[in-house]
């Protein structure tokens, strides 16, 4: 079989598409190529577009309203990220339990909507997301509730955020802070390339795991999120990845298919 054809069957045997967004989607504010074609044509042959990102810092809403202001935005289609596969987590694994939250008000009102019940004192589980707002004294709060050994619950691994310039640090650096100071390490990591954030998502579209496939730039996150949930992979070189990378990846990190960009799954619709 041709690449065509192991396309054209990736596409049709697909409900839903995971599109990671920058190197994906767009690069920075520029959308790759003529995507808005691409995403309309997608929904017209009845396929279901979720925007997955491990950026825990913002809401859902704050991610449509940048995806509307590029003119991508549909209301069939879904922003889930990092910070709302966790909140979906705690109410799963912690029904009723109160939570310390290390995160930014945004992340607060978006737990607050999905019934996590947040206190600064007697917390039963602590949360580490990424916190442009973080202060010592939070990290001192954190740090004791994972020392007396509360559940320690992380939204993703990431070390940096992609920026211009020099990268931030990002939670996976605090993360490593914390080891240092506590002994210990997150129990749960929910984004990508760990498997909670495909669990809920799948559970909350009630869509099989071999329905979905999950298309980024990234293969030691995207890909290898996709391939630890059991979806379909599309690594595409739209985004920090080259070809020549690409040859020589690890199997954790293999895709089912390398294209170009995202662009070309119109070819076989
Ligand atoms: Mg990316």
């Amino acid at each position: 079989m041709n690449q065509n054809t192991h396309l054209s069957d990736l596409v049709r045997g697909t409900r839903v598409f995971l599109l990671d967004m920058d190197g994906t989607v767009y690069l920075g504010d520029r959308l790759i190529g003529d995507m808005k074609h691409t995403l309309a044509s997608l929904r017209d042959a009845g396929k279901k577009i979720v925007y997955c990102t491990n950026n825990s810092s913002r809401t859902a809403a704050e991610y449509e309203q940048k995806l509307a202001r590029l003119g991508i935005w549909s209301e069939e289609d879904l922003v889930y990220t990092s910070g709302m596969a966790t909140a979906e987590y705690l109410r799963l694994a912690y029904p009723g339990k109160k939570v310390y939250l290390v995160g930014t008000d945004a992340l607060r009102r978006e737990f607050a909507s999905y019934g996590v019940e947040l206190c600064e004192k007697g917390a039963d589980v602590c949360v580490l997301a990424y916190d442009t707002t973080l202060t010592f004294a939070k990290l001192c709060a954190i740090n004791e509730y994972i020392v007396r050994g509360a559940p320690y619950i992380a939204t993703h691994p990431d070390d940096v955020c992609p920026a211009q310039g020099v990268y931030p640090p990002d939670v996976g650096s605090f993360i490593s802070l914390l080891k240092t100071s506590s002994g210990r390490a997150p129990d749960v990591i929910c984004g990508k390339p760990y498997k909670v954030m495909g669990e809920r998502l799948c559970a909350r579209l009630g869509v099989p795991a071999a329905q979905v496939t999950m298309a980024g730039d990234r293969p030691h996150t995207d890909i290898r999120f996709g391939n630890n949930n059991g979806f379909s992979t599309l690594l595409v070189l739209s985004g920090e990845t080259d070809a020549q990378k690409a040859a020589s990846l690890p199997e954790s990190d293999r895709p089912t298919l390398i294209l170009p960009s995202l662009n070309e799954v119109v070819s076989v619709l």
